[in-house]
């Protein structure tokens, strides 16, 4: 079986006291009503993660993780945070590939490659994110350029180390906009994304790999989204600002 997951993403938003108290009530919601076997992941800014490590680390159903992570392990690269570093204080997983890095920081497949190497190496999950835009889905191009972002992405690893992402679709045209996909929508590009994994790897890889999806998921149309075959959970941006909402999306 594989995992559920539902990963909220605070991008820049909370300063250290907000950040803390929303994790906060995000942890004692989910004691209190989150029974299944679903896991919670918090992806916080850098400043929050030490802490909230803290406040979380007895409760298994919440971890927590970064948004980006440098591909060096150490250096003079003013400004950076390394994956090492992230690993040392006790967080799990870090966001690679964000269309917003890959938009306004220029991050290409060939540089997302390199840092997800780094953060496996330090024994962190990469929460991979891939997703067309909306002119690459009117041109009919989104099959294509999902595919180029896993060729040039992520399958260059071997099978052990391919088998330990997530990976998370997210159509750049629903991101922040209120524009959900459909989940008939998602459901075939997740699907497609499986198939391209069957075939580059195994089917039995294919079918352990937890795939999310992203993109003005809330509490209205998560559960739909969910029930389709092949999304196993969420990457939530917008709505994981909101205690209630992020765990009504985790239920
Ligand atoms: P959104 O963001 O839920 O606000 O659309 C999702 C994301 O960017 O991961």
């Amino acid at each position: 079986m594989r995992k559920k997951i539902v990963a909220g993403n605070w991008k820049m938003n909370l300063d250290y006291t907000e950040g803390l108290t929303l994790f906060s009530e995000v942890i004692n919601m989910i004691k209190d009503e989150v029974t299944g076997s679903q896991q919670a992941v918090v992806c916080s800014p850098f400043i929050h993660l030490h802490s909230l490590v803290q406040l979380g680390k007895d409760y298994n159903k919440v971890s927590v993780g970064a948004q980006n992570a440098h591909q060096a392990e150490a250096g003079a690269y003013t400004g950076e945070i390394s994956s090492r570093m992230i690993k040392s204080v006790g967080a799990e997983y870090v966001i690679i590939g964000h269309s917003e890095r890959r938009q306004y920081f220029g991050e290409t497949n060939d540089l997302l490659a390199k840092k997800t190497d780094a953060v496996l190496k330090n024994q962190l999950t990469p929460i991979f994110c891939i997703g067309e835009t909306l002119q690459e889905r009117e041109t009919e191009k989104h099959f294509e350029v999902i595919k180029s972002q896993l060729l040039e992405g992520v399958f260059h690893l071997d099978e052990t180390a391919f088998a330990k992402l997530v990976i998370a679709y997210e159509p750049v045209w629903a991101i922040g906009t209120g524009v959900t996909a459909s989940a008939e929508q998602a459901q075939e590009i997740h699907a497609f994304i499986r198939a391209e994994i069957a075939q580059k790897y195994s089917q039995q890889v294919a079918d352990d790999i937890t795939i999310l999806y992203g993109g003005s998921c809330n509490p209205k149309n998560a559960a739909e989204l969910f029930a389709k075959g092949d999304i196993d959970g969420g990457l939530i941006g917008g709505a994981s600002l909101k205690s209630r909402d992020f765990v009504d999306i985790l239920k």
